[in-house]
C-alpha cells in the first residue's frame, strides 16, 4: 500500500505467497494480533493486514490484522480513543482526509488492494460507504434528493431509474412507508432516527459492498436505536456491515463477530480479541477483555 501522504511504497510489505481468498481464513495471518480465524467457508469481504494509522507523528492504530466476513455484521468495541474510528476510516480511505495522516499495512476489499497505485479513492468510498455518528443529511436537499445525490454523482440521469432506486433504497432502509408522501420535504425536517435511516438509504443507493457505521445510534433514543439495529441485521443479507459502537449490548445484539480494541503502552489501539460476541461477552480469553466487559475500566 502506498503511503497516502508521500506516495512511498509500504513500510509493511504484504505477506509473501498469499493464498487464494477462500483458503485464507485459516491462515496464520488470520490469527495475528489476537484475531480468531473466521469460521471455515466464510467468504472474506475485507482483509486487513498489519494496519497501522498515524496522525502526523502520533500512532493511533498499531498493526491490526482482521478478516471481515461478507454479509455479516462485525462490531468494534473498546474504550474511547482506542482507535476504532480511525481503523475503520482506513477501510474506505477516509483517514487520509486528516492532515498528515498516514496508513501502513495492507487492506484488500474483495481481494483488491484499495491503496494500490491508480485506485481512485472516490470509487473506494462509493464501494465502501460510511454512516456517521450524527445524522448528516444534505441540509438544502429534499428527502428524495438526499438519496439520489450519489446516483447523480455516478452520472445516472434517467429520472425513472433515479426514482426507482430512491424508492428501493428507502425501502431497504425501512423508511419508505414513513416518507413516501413527503419525498419533496427537506431531509433535515425528519426526526433524528429517520434522518439516520435516510443517511443509510443515501449510502446504499449507490450499491456499495460494505457499509461502515461509526457509532450510528449514539445520537438516537432507544426506540430509534432498536430500529437501526433491526435494519442492520436485514442489511447484512445484502451488504457487509462494520459497526463501531461504545454500547456492548448493541454489539452483543447485532454482531456476528466482535473485535475488542484497547490502547497499548504505545498510546495506540491494538486488537485484543476478535471472536463471536457470545464468546467475547461470556467467555473472554483475555483478561483485558474480561476487565472491560465487566466494567473495570473504560
Ligand atoms: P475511538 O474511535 O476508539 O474513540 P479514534 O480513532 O477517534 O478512537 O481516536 C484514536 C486516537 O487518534 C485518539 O488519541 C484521538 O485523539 C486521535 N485522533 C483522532 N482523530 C484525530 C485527528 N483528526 N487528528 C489527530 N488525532 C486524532
Amino acid at each position: 500500500m502506498a503511503d497516502v501522504r508521500t506516495g512511498e511504497q509500504p513500510r509493511v510489505p504484504a505477506p509473501a505467497g498469499r493464498e487464494p481468498e477462500a483458503s485464507r481464513a485459516g491462515s496464520p495471518w488470520a490469527t495475528a494480533n489476537g484475531a480468531t480465524p473466521l469460521p471455515p467457508g466464510r467468504a472474506v469481504a475485507i482483509s486487513a493486514r498489519d494496519v497501522s494509522a498515524w496522525y502526523g507523528a502520533k500512532l493511533a492504530v498499531s498493526g491490526i490484522t482482521m478478516d471481515i466476513a461478507k454479509n455479516s455484521v462485525t462490531a468494534l468495541i473498546g474504550p474511547s480513543g482506542c482507535g476504532k474510528s480511525t481503523y475503520i476510516r482506513c477501510f474506505n480511505r477516509m483517514h487520509e482526509f486528516a492532515p498528515n495522516a498516514r496508513v501502513g499495512g495492507t487492506i484488500e476489499v474483495d481481494g483488491n488492494d484499495i491503496y494500490a497505485p491508480g485506485v481512485d479513492p472516490a470509487r473506494v468510498r462509493q464501494r465502501i460507504g460510511m454512516v456517521f455518528q450524527k445524522p448528516n443529511p444534505f441540509p438544502t436537499m429534499s428527502i428524495a434528493e438526499n438519496v439520489a445525490a450519489g446516483l447523480r454523482f455516478l452520472g445516472i440521469r434517467s429520472k425513472s431509474e433515479i426514482a426507482d432506486r430512491v424508492e428501493s433504497s428507502l425501502k431497504l432502509a425501512a423508511l419508505w412507508e414513513e416518507v413516501k408522501d413527503d419525498l419533496k420535504k427537506p431531509g433535515i425536517a425528519l426526526s433524528g432516527g429517520q434522518q439516520q435511516r435516510l443517511c443509510i438509504a443515501r449510502t446504499i443507493a449507490v450499491e456499495p459492498e460494505v457499509v461502515l457505521m461509526d457509532e450510528p445510534c449514539s445520537a438516537l433514543d432507544p426506540v430509534a436505536t432498536l430500529k437501526i439495529e433491526d435494519l442492520m441485521r436485514g442489511l447484512a443479507e445484502r451488504y457487509t456491515i462494520v459497526i463501531v459502537t461504545h454500547n456492548m449490548q448493541q454489539a452483543a445484539r447485532v454482531s456476528d463477530q466482535t473485535a475488542f480494541l484497547l490502547m497499548g503502552d504505545d498510546g495506540a489501539g491494538h486488537l485484543v480479541e476478535y471472536r463471536p460476541p457470545q464468546d467475547i461477552f461470556t467467555n473472554p480469553h483475555d483478561k483485558r477483555t474480561e476487565d472491560y466487559i465487566t466494567g473495570r475500566f473504560g
